[in-house]
């Protein structure tokens, strides 16, 4: 008997798969952007479930702070600081050799989102980004690609599938990303591993519909959950679009518009320092800043600014937004530690 006919003999018996959902499975195309916790789990349930073409796409490389929830890495892909995608395509290729595991190790920008998004059937959000959203939407809208927004942090998670030309969009539902300096994330509140199970089991039962085409069944609600607070909420969002919504109606697609671009991450010279300026204008409040910092560093604060440290790096952060790291001249460095401690 033919291997993959054992390894899918129960999706065959799945009467919504079966032997044909499973021939047109091995022929779709998903992107996964974001190697994190969610990502990782994205991209195990789509290569064992025989997605034939997995694209994974991530800058980061892996830490020991990741082994708690990422499930494709290890001791070793930590002690050797691999980058994700590539210890990822390693242990994924070891799960299911037949699928093509495209990576990509990179900071998913305007100059490289089409190129990186526009050609698969599907893409799923495995981000914790809410710039990087904007521009996954901007993409999908765009080019007519569905994909699956999904975000988790504490004990908290929240999905949604976004289907061009048929649901609200991203924008629709979230017009303005959150102000500078207030988000939570992963690295200042922590995260626990089961609630990323939860949201990327919602994400990816939906793109297995989605792939085999079974529309009737997709759930284009706005799903939540809370598993400490033992809370779930399922919002029916069909009637929240946006007429006036500049993506999906007036079609200006603001994030890959070089023109709207200004470098927000700009490495100062000789300076072992990198500037990023916030993505709005904004006034930070800086004792709530330094009270959700100082659960993970030292934490210095005047009037005009505080001061972060962690690991060999310090951040200097002014009130109009504006951050300076120190500690390195590598932009992509700064990219992730402005992610982690500041958020997006
Ligand atoms: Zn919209």
């Amino acid at each position: 008997m033919d291997i993959n006919e054992i390894r899918y003999s129960r999706q065959h018996l799945f009467q919504p798969i079966g032997k044909t959902g499973q021939v047109n499975l091995g022929n779709s195309r998903v992107a996964i952007v974001g190697m994190g916790a969610l990502g990782t789990a994205l991209a195990n349930h789509m290569v064992r479930s025989g997605i034939g073409f997995v694209r994974i796409i991530d800058r980061d490389f892996v830490e020991f702070s990741n082994l708690q929830r990422q499930m494709l890495y290890d001791e070793n892909d930590a002690k050797n600081s691999l980058p994700k995608v590539v210890a990822a395509k390693a242990k994924l290729q070891k799960i299911n050799s037949a699928i093509t595991v495209d990576a990509h190790i990179a900071d998913l920008t305007w100059k490289n989102a089409e190129e990186l998004l526009a050609d698969v059937d599907l893409i799923l959000d495995g981000t914790d980004n809410f710039e990087v959203r904007y521009l996954i939407n901007d993409i999908a809208v765009k080019h007519h690609v569905p994909w699956i927004y999904g975000g988790a942090v504490s004990a908290r998670g929240m999905t949604t599938t976004i289907i061009p030309d048929k649901t609200p969009c991203y924008r629709c539902l979230f017009p303005e990303p959150p102000a500078t300096g207030t988000t939570e994330t992963c690295d200042t509140i922590g995260v626990i591993g089961p609630i990323i199970h939860v949201v990327a089991a919602y994400q990816a039962t939906e793109a297995l519909k989605l792939l085999l085409g079974d529309e009737q069944h997709v759930d284009t609600s706005l799903k939540s959950f809370d598993l400490w607070q033992n809370d779930y909420s399922a919002i029916n969002v069909k009637n929240a679009k946006n007429k006036d919504c500049p993506t999906c109606v007036h079609h200006q697609y603001e994030s890959l518009d070089p023109k709207q671009k200004t470098e927000r991450f700009v490495s100062l010279c000789g300076r072992d320092t990198v500037q990023i300026s916030p993505a709005k204008k904004v006034h930070l409040d800086l004792d709530q800043l330094a009270e959700r910092l100082q659960s993970v560093g030292k934490v210095e604060q005047t009037p005009y600014l505080l001061r972060f440290f962690i690991d060999t790096y310090s951040f200097t952060i002014f009130l109009d937004g504006r951050v300076l790291i120190h500690g390195t001249g590598d932009k992509i460095t700064a990219k992730n530690l402005y992610a982690k401690y500041i958020g997006s």
